[in-house]
């Protein structure tokens, strides 16, 4: 589970002379919520209230994940931890949404009597308001809608990286896999109108940004709700249309939808990354079929031959879930197959464990946490060496890496700085001496040195290092000045953005 404090600076009302209420919202999940985490900052900056630029908060919202393991736990632990620094501190507030305030609802209020505000995935809108009714009634306030009130891409937004964006295109999802709570939290698919989608692209790209990732739990599936099948490969190909828009991604896509169409866009439309995440989750049939997902590993490795037919070095990275219920050795042995097959650039992986509310939970045949163990330490090195064989492979060839503020563990030893190929890998590279050094959000060619299963490192002699300023970059420098001290956006506080960079993401899609 990840946590992502938004941050910034307070300043005092000019009428009243008080100082602005601040905010800092804890993230936990998936990217679906790390990006409602940017629309909570902006309705609570859109209401009045600044970023409390790492200080205690006046209102703390902790925006939720029910998929991960003892995420209420967590949730009551860091609660607890809070109650004592709200009694010590008169005004303070405490709010709660996501997709555990979804599931639980009343439970939160009864168990962390001092929470102020509960609400759902369906009105993130609503936070503002619940937050001054609390405290005008002196009460608590809990408001759960069992749909979507306004689509959350028409609520103010403080984008936590100039560079780099995700749009939402879809919300819930009209799938029903055994092991996951999203549908019930969630709700049905909702699709948004292609020309909402594309608006939005726009003014971020005039803002700055030379990426965008669009959002949905099933990217493949977007237009069934206004009848058109064929409408996320026509939203790729428009996103190559918009000028100044350097690279596309998706995330995620379902292999029992995904079709011809969508490989064509992603090879014809020079914007499109050339990167796919396909969720395989399993590559036994059996336990497939007992997931209820609906494609079999045949399909699902068709689906990867015909992608690297058209796009060769499209770096194809999975999600894989290992001792769900009733899986045998057999299945497992196929899983590997599958996995030893496919060639993941890399492969985000999980031990099952019991989502209560999800049809999987009360399946028989759960298996012994060593079983599950074991098995998964053979998946991580079986999937660890062909991580590190198929960076070995990049060695050699010039990459494109849009230079992002987050650095390397070790980055104050090697001095390199560090950002994404267009393939989304990750890459650590020097500036050699002399040479102009980029900012955030610039690009760079350089020739791959030398590869890590995780990463890729560049150590270009200066003939073999490239820089092009970007208007992003350019956005970079304004967001440092207007910053005043504060953090910029994507400074490292937030995550980074694109591809799945979270250390334990949601087993979705
Ligand atoms: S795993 Fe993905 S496709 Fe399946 S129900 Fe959950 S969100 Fe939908």
């Amino acid at each position: 589970m990840s946590f992502t404090p938004l941050t910034a600076t307070v300043e005092p009302d000019e009428q009243t002379h008080a100082p602005q209420r601040t905010y800092e919202v804890r993230t936990f999940g998936c990217q679906m919520n790390v990006h409602d985490s940017e629309r909570i900052a902006g309705l609570l900056e859109d209401a009045g209230y600044a970023d409390a630029a790492g200080g205690q908060a006046d209102v703390v919202v902790f925006n939720t994940c029910a998929v991960r393991e003892n995420a209420d736990n967590k949730l009551y632990g860091n609660l607890g931890m809070l109650a004592s620094v709200k009694d010590a501190r008169p005004g303070m507030q405490i709010a709660v949404g996501g997709c555990l305030a979804q599931k639980d609802r009343e439970t939160i209020l009864r168990k962390a009597p001092w929470v102020d505000a509960v609400f759902g995935t369906h009105n993130i809108g609503a936070l503002p308001a619940l937050l001054e009714r609390a405290r005008h009634n002196d009460e608590a306030q809990l408001e759960i809608l069992e749909s979507l009130d306004v689509f959350p891409s028409t609520l103010p937004t403080k984008r936590d990286s100039v560079y780099s964006g995700w749009v939402s295109i879809s919300v819930g999802c009209n799938n029903t896999c055994t092991f996951c709570i999203v549908p019930s939290l969630r709700g049905k698919e909702k699709d948004r109108r292609p020309g909402e989608i594309l608006a939005e692209i726009e003014a971020l790209v005039a803002d700055g940004a030379i990426e965008v990732t669009l959002l949905g739990q099933n990217v493949n599936s977007y237009g069934v709700e206004f009848g058109d099948r064929g409408a996320f490969a026509k939203l790729l190909r428009a996103c190559g249309d918009i000028e100044g828009l350097e690279r596309v991604r998706f995330t995620s896509p379902h292999p029992a939808a995904f079709t011809d169409d969508v490989i064509d866009a992603m090879a014809e439309t020079p914007n499109v990354a050339p990167q796919l995440h396909m969720p395989l989750q399993s590559g036994s049939d059996r336990v497939l079929k007992a997931m209820r997902r609906s494609y079999r590993s045949e399909k699902f490795l068709g689906i990867l031959d015909r992608v690297r037919a058209r796009m060769p070095h499209a770096s194809i990275s999975t999600d894989i879930i290992v001792g769900f219920p009733g899986e045998t050795e057999e299945d497992f042995q196929e899983t590997l197959r599958v996995v030893e097959q496919s060639r993941f650039a890399t492969a985000f992986t999980f031990q099952y464990s019991k989502r209560p509310g999800t049809p999987a939970a009360d399946l028989p045949d759960q298996l012994p946490k060593a079983v599950v163990q074991e098995r998964y330490e053979r998946l991580t090195e079986l999937q660890d060496r062909i991580c590190g064989e198929e960076n070995a492979a990049q060695i050699g060839r010039q990459v494109e890496v849009l230079v992002t503020a987050q650095q390397g563990r070790k980055a104050h030893e090697t001095h390199r700085l560090s950002g994404r190929a267009r393939d989304q890998r990750l890459v650590h590279f020097s500036v050699p001496d002399g040479a102009e050094q980029p900012r955030p959000g610039d690009l760079v060619i350089v020739a791959v040195t030398q590869a890590a299963p995780f990463h890729l490192i560049a150590d270009p002699q200066a003939a073999d290092y490239r820089l092009r300023r970007s208007r992003a970059g350019d956005a970079w420098d304004r967001a440092q000045a207007d910053s005043c001290g504060a953090p910029a956006p994507g400074s490292g506080t937030g995550v980074s953005l694109g591809m799945p960079s979270l250390p334990l993401r949601t087993a979705s899609t």
